[in-house]
């Protein structure tokens, strides 16, 4: 017992353990998946704004650079008091190359020679296009520069090539800040991301927990035992109502076991305490042989009974359990009855019950014959039995498309309406003053292979009592799966309405 919760536990755990971990890992990549995105699009939106602040530098060249001598000496044009554009044409100058036509340098600063100047034929080919090209170049400190190169057309009219440079360090910069904080944030976030997860799916696995619990508690002695729902409506509240319908349902068949052994033994006890009695008497009393005989009778009476009981039960257990494989054919229920009743004319006209049939004409179904005839008898039987002199039973056939139905009326007494819902439990009789040691004194098992019988066949009972006015069960019993040829094929026999 012991092992086996420890075992739960263990199960439970590795469980949430799982839980834990398809989340983390899942969480983990999805963050890292973030963070590459996150870095990627900082460094292309830092590339847009470092080529704007190039787009715009380009248009400072325009207005701050002057050729003179004839294409021959750059001047800076700009005033000279005035900090702002002093500070602009200082950043220019910084990274800046001007040539000729021919690709003879008019103007370089030292960072532009640093990254390598183009040759003359270089920049001849490149005059041919107007365009801007972007291109990046590596300094000699390692830095990579982002440069724009384009034609550029003077006041002489004549063209010229400008190159104009930044450098990509502040990118680099903040790109590294950024992969920095969050290389330490990431592992901070798995750890916490963790944490909570393992938190969740132990919240979530407890309730199951709690019935694992509960269903290691129940025994045979305590199915009283329920789970409380958790009123969240949700597949755990829904496996905690099945959970508890299954203790019902156990508890019920516990129950009615219990109930079940306590009859059996009253059932035989019964008859053996009487042969006893009879023999012990008879041995202390009788004194003619005729006196012995009469004791031997009686108690092979009660032996009789006590076999008919214990074959009876037999018959239902093996029913009951599946073992007693059902015969399905064709069959016409019309002719069965109509036989069957033959047997049924000398004890209903003995007790003076009148007995009518009303069989509408070749109604077949798919059955077992045995069976059958069994259920027919059985109610048949019980009609003439519980109906006094005068009354009248009618057995009446009929066929509703989908389903045979057989009513079996009387007028006799009636059962109670506390004591129908019982009627079809194993050794269940509606106590009758009076009768109680009578011989006619059924089993109690009748109604109940009646009700077997009927869920076999897929089919329905129900019953109808009125207390001294009568009874009426009524049975419906699907035509299964036959055509129409098979039914009028199986229809030997038609019988007139009597
Ligand atoms: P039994 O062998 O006692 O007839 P059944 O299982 O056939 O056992 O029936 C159970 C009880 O139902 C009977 O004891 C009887 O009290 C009641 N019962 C069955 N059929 C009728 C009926 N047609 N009219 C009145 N009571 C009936």
């Amino acid at each position: 017992m012991f092992g086996s919760i420890s075992s739960l536990h263990r199960l439970s755990r590795g469980l949430r353990l799982r839980l834990t971990i398809t989340y983390v890992v899942f969480f983990t990549v999805l963050l890292t998946f973030l963070g590459i995105f996150f870095r990627q699009y900082l460094s292309s939106l830092y590339d847009s704004q470092l080529q704007a602040i190039l787009d715009e530098e380009w248009g400072a060249v325009r207005g701050y650079v002057r050729i003179e001598n004839k294409g021959t000496k750059v001047n800076w044009y700009y005033d000279r008091e005035e900090p702002e554009e002093a500070l602009i044409v200082d950043r220019l100058r910084q990274t800046f190359l001007l040539t000729d036509q021919n690709g003879s340098v008019l103007y370089f600063s030292p960072k532009y020679e640093e990254l390598g100047i183009e040759s003359p034929k270089e920049i001849r080919d490149f005059l041919k296009r107007k365009d801007p090209v972007w291109i990046t170049k590596k300094g000699a400190d390692g830095q990579t520069y982002l440069v724009r190169q384009q034609m550029f057309i003077a006041e002489d009219d004549r063209p010229y090539f400008v190159a104009i440079g930044r450098s990509f360090q502040e990118r680099q910069r903040i790109i590294e800040q950024f992969t920095r904080s969050y290389s330490i944030m990431l592992p901070l976030m798995i750890v916490t991301a963790s944490l909570l997860g393992w938190f969740m799916a132990g919240r979530a696995l407890s309730p199951i927990n709690d019935v694992a619990r509960t269903a290691h508690r129940i025994t045979g002695s305590n199915l009283r035992i329920q789970i409380p729902p958790r009123g969240a409506h949700d597949e755990l509240d829904k496996l905690i109502d099945a959970f508890n319908r299954m203790i019902e349902r156990l508890d019920a068949s516990f129950q009615q076991t219990k109930q079940f052994s306590t009859d059996v033994s009253h059932e035989l006890r019964t008859p053996l305490t009487a042969i006893r009695g009879q023999l012990e008497v008879a041995l202390l009393a009788a004194k003619t042989p005729e006196q012995y005989q009469d004791a031997i009778l009686n108690a092979l009476e009660d032996v009789e009974r006590l076999s008919q009981t214990i074959r009876a039960l037999l018959q239902l257990s093996l029913a009951e359990s599946g073992q007693l494989a059902l015969q399905k054919q064709p069959l016409d229920l019309t002719a069965l009855i109509h036989n069957l009743m033959e047997q049924f004319y000398i004890p209903a006209e003995s007790g003076r019950v009148e007995l009518i049939t009303e069989l509408a004409p070749g109604v077949v179904v798919e059955a077992d014959k045995v069976q059958i005839e069994r259920l027919v008898s059985n109610l048949v039987s019980n009609a003439i039995k519980y109906t006094p002199e005068g009354g009248r039973v009618t057995v009446a056939l009929e066929d509703h498309g989908r389903d045979a139905v057989l009513i079996v009326r009387d007028t006799g007494v009636g059962i109670p309406p506390d004591h129908l819902p019982h009627i079809f439990d194993r050794f269940y009789r509606v106590p009758t003053p009076g009768r109680e040691k009578s011989p006619e004194r059924g089993l109690g098992l009748g109604l109940s292979f009646v009700a077997w019988i009927v869920k076999e066949h897929r089919g329905h009972i129900d019953v109808q009592s009125k207390s001294g006015e009568g009874t009426t069960f009524l049975v419906r019993l699907p035509h299964g799966d036959l055509s129409d040829y098979e039914r009028q094929a199986n229809a030997s026999y038609v019988t007139p309405s009597s």
